[in-house]
């Protein structure tokens, strides 16, 4: 099995080691014993020694072999299960489609979440690409209406991979549905959507998101950009020069500060102008050098290929960011959403 699968999950193991012995070391007895109900504590001890043996047999090169024909078992399933030492293979039917129905279900939820096609938005040629690092991910894109029904885009990171960041993105993304069509302003949803989630406990890390509205009437995007890797705006100049401009943050992450203050951005677009967002596993690709791929490669792509259809500049990104990671998997969840203005009102 490449290596890479197995350095995801030992920091995945480690960090939900950490986590777990961090809880016990700083929580109270009493609310310890709330937390574990009937169970005795030493179960909770056994599930850190679990944690243990799996990343010292990481080292070994150990961990994921199955014991009856000694392959490494399916990287998804070890995904799912780090304590999986049997391949789907040598199961009883029964007990495979068990198993097979978990895989499925983890891919679904995932999946059920994010838009499976680019609406049509007039004005706009929209084009799509989403993959999560592990089975489900974090990153997040969706379209709305607006109150005023001029369309929405956003693009969000939720801090964190794997279930626990894919459950804080479900939460915002019924957040975002309920809030959206009950306004103009893409910044009055970003407020709300602090106010909610900074005391929530449940809400135990941030979310970076970037969320516009386009006017087709007017080529007008205004826009609110909150912690999220500024969006890219490709303009075309009337001398047929063309600019590269950064959608910076104009407010703090969600959930990240006490103190929420979010300013509102506008651009006025042109046939032939680029609206890229993207999270930063495109931005953040890292080759066996260790160099990132970098915004300033991804300007200099998006300047070449500026007369490509959105979809095949998706793909451009694509290719480029591959073969500069010499195929090296993902380390990050990685989506790119092309809206490219096309005239017509
Ligand atoms: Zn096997």
């Amino acid at each position: 099995m490449e290596t890479s699968v197995f350095d995801r999950i030992r920091v995945n193991l480690l960090a939900k080691r950490h986590s777990l012995a961090e809880w016990l070391r700083s929580t109270p007895a009493r609310t310890r014993q709330i937390r574990l109900g009937p169970t005795a504590e030493p179960a909770l001890r056994a599930h850190l020694n679990k944690l243990d043996t799996a990343i010292a047999e990481i080292e070994e090169g150990t961990l994921g072999r199955c014991q009856v024909c000694h392959e490494y078992v399916d990287p998804e399933l070890l995904e799912m299960d780090y304590t999986a030492s049997v391949c789907l293979d040598h199961f009883s039917d029964d007990e495979r489609r068990l198993l097979e129905a978990d895989l499925e279900l983890a891919q679904k939820v995932q999946k059920a979440l994010l838009p499976q096609h680019a609406p049509t938005i007039p004005g706009l040629e929209l084009a799509i690409f989403s993959r999560p690092a592990q089975i489900v991910g974090g990153d997040y894109f969706d379209f709305f209406h607006f109150a005023d029904d001029s369309h929405g885009l956003a693009i969000a990171d939720v801090a964190g991979h794997g279930m626990s960041a894919s459950l804080l993105m479900a939460s915002l993304q019924t957040a975002l549905r309920t809030l959206v069509p009950t306004t103009d302003s893409p910044v009055e949803v970003l407020q709300h959507l602090n106010r909610f989630f900074v005391h929530n406990v449940h809400f135990t890390t941030f979310v970076t998101l970037f969320l516009a509205c386009f006017d087709p009437a007017t080529q007008t995007l205004t826009y609110g950009n909150a912690g999220h890797n500024p969006p890219l705006l490709y303009c075309r100049q009337e001398n047929g020069g063309d600019s590269i401009n950064w959608l910076q943050p104009t407010g703090a992450a969600i959930g990240l500060v006490e103190e929420f203050k979010i300013g509102t951005e506008t651009a006025t677009l042109a046939h032939g102008d680029i609206l890229l967002l993207y999270t930063d596993g495109v931005t953040e690709a890292m080759n066996a050098g260790e160099d990132q791929f970098g915004r300033e490669r991804l300007a200099a792509l998006v300047h070449q290929a500026a007369e490509l259809p959105a979809k095949e500049l998706v793909q451009a990104i694509r290719q480029e960011v591959q073969a500069f990671t010499e195929g090296e998997a993902l380390a990050d969840d990685t989506t790119i959403v092309v809206a490219k203005v096309n005239g017509a009102g």
